[in-house]
């Protein structure tokens, strides 16, 4: 690991429907910064092996596929093993199935090595997830974990994609159950984080507070 670059890390935590795109996107631009979406990846992973129909329990068919896998995630666009899966991992069908594939070890240890070398080869960056305050940039510069209450969650949700309120705010809370509660690298903040409420705030407002945030400690 280089520490150095590691430093250039804000890292950006929280569950679903936190803001954590939009904020980290609108972030990066600002500071003029690279910004990497992991949750993108960890879909990814999951389309492919939906595409593959493999068996999801299957840890070892998936952490197989997930090391060979040619994966690229960029601000536009997902590309894996050469399909274009930009569209598909945000349905339905890999958001139900993205937990349990980001549970499997082998395929987080895959994505943690290719996330800290994403991290060095691009200087570092705004890099967004679950676990990485906690454990892929233990020494990012900044670590922010975003929260919000879990109506506001879903009705953002539903701004975004459409559906039933009730049901996608059960979606979300099982999710964020079983992202909470795996044994590898749970969501979870880190006590060094500074945790921020999206609740009631607009999108510049908070952007205005991490990126005060970090020229405090940019010096
Ligand atoms: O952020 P997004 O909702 O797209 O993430 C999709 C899923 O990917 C999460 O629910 C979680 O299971 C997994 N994930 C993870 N670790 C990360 C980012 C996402 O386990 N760093």
């Amino acid at each position: 690991m280089v520490i150095g670059v590691h430093r250039r890390v804000i890292a950006i935590d929280g569950p679903a429907g936190a803001g954590k795109s939009t904020i980290a996107k609108a972030l990066a631009s600002r500071l003029k910064m690279k910004y990497l979406d992991t949750g993108a990846m960890y879909r990814a992973v999951t389309f492919e092996a939906m595409l593959r129909e493999l068996d999801l329990d299957d840890q070892g068919a998936i952490t197989l596929m997930a090391q060979e896998c040619d994966l690229h995630v960029g601000l536009d666009r997902v590309i894996i093993n050469g399909h274009d899966a930009t569209l598909a991992i945000r349905g339905p069908e890999v958001t139900g199935n993205v937990s349990k594939v980001a549970a499997n070890s082998g395929v987080r240890t895959e994505m943690r090595i290719r996330q800290q070398e994403w991290a060095t080869s691009h200087g570092g960056g705004v890099i967004e997830g679950r676990d990485i305050a906690t454990v892929v940039f233990p020494d990012a510069v900044l670590k922010v974990f975003l929260t919000a209450s879990p109506e506001v969650r879903a009705l953002r949700r539903v701004d975004q994609s459409g559906g039933n309120v009730t049901e996608i705010a059960a979606a979300i809370a099982q999710r964020d159950l079983t992202d909470s509660t795996r044994a590898d690298s749970p969501l979870a903040s880190s006590s060094d984080s500074v945790v921020i409420d999206t609740s009631d705030r607009a999108i510049e407002d908070v952007v205005d507070e991490i990126e005060k945030l970090f020229m405090e400690r940019n010096i």
